[in-house]
């Protein structure tokens, strides 16, 4: 039975609350079809994190019915916890949150555009400014990976790792993206998933043109100072 001080309690309270509400946002950006897709976030204070119960619908999404789980994707029993099974996408983000300490929110979506890109197993060229500051660079594509054991958070890790793009295109299967939090991790999968339909549409126009590297690092330097963010590329 873990037990938990006062402070955690309202910790998780505020993540419960987060994390449900940020679910609305998935279907308002159309990220997601039926059940598919979810949020989750580390707790600050804890070693645990929150994330979307399985096979629930997104109107019935609620701050109670999160599942709250250990940093092994263990769930949580008793008044703190829930009585719903967590996403089956609960192992992969546990991976991360222990591998990566600085991450504090992990979305999946398989959202149109760059699904497309992922079942092409092609990463997405940085073409447009709005992904040099964003991402910093292209959009990079991790292994084939099934559910089921550590492989996906493996893949995730080991893509993201060292790369400036909070986003990653799972081979075949969709989107990953990581954050500061969970509202963090939700702006880079719809901002993922803007880029992804823009450079599809520019390549049925013609040849792409690169971004010089030299401008992807001004570009990026400065929209994550302007932003007050702190940098991703210290996230490596
Ligand atoms: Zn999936």
């Amino acid at each position: 039975m873990v037990s938990f001080t006062t402070e955690q309690v309202h910790a998780i309270r505020r993540s419960r609350e987060r994390v449900a509400r940020l679910h609305a946002e998935l279907t308002r950006n159309n990220l997601v079809a039926w059940t598919a897709g979810n949020v989750s976030e580390r707790v600050p204070g804890t070693t645990h994190f929150v994330i979307k119960p399985s096979g629930v619908d997104y109107d019935d999404l609620t701050p109670d019915n999160m599942v709250l789980c250990d940093l092994d994707g263990n769930v949580v029993e008793g008044s703190m916890g829930s009585d719903r099974s967590p996403s089956s996408d609960t192992a992969a983000a546990a991976y991360v949150y222990r591998a990566m300490p600085h991450v504090g929110g992990v979305v999946h979506t398989h959202s149109t555009y760059a699904t497309a890109w992922a079942a092409r197993q092609e990463p997405i060229p940085c073409v447009i400014t709005a992904m040099a500051d964003e991402f910093g660079g292209e959009i990079p594509v991790g292994p084939f990976a099934i559910i089921g054991d550590d492989s996906i958070g493996r893949g995730i890790v080991e893509t993201l790792d060292g790369h400036r793009s909070r986003a990653v295109l799972m081979a075949n299967h969709g989107v990953f993206t990581i954050g500061k939090d969970a509202r963090d991790a939700v702006k880079a999968a719809v901002m993922c998933e803007d880029v992804a339909r823009t450079v599809h549409i520019a390549r049925q126009g013609g040849e792409l043109v690169p971004i010089d590297p030299k401008d992807i690092d001004s570009l990026f330097d400065r929209y994550q100072n302007v932003y007050g963010q702190k940098p991703q590329g210290g996230m490596a």
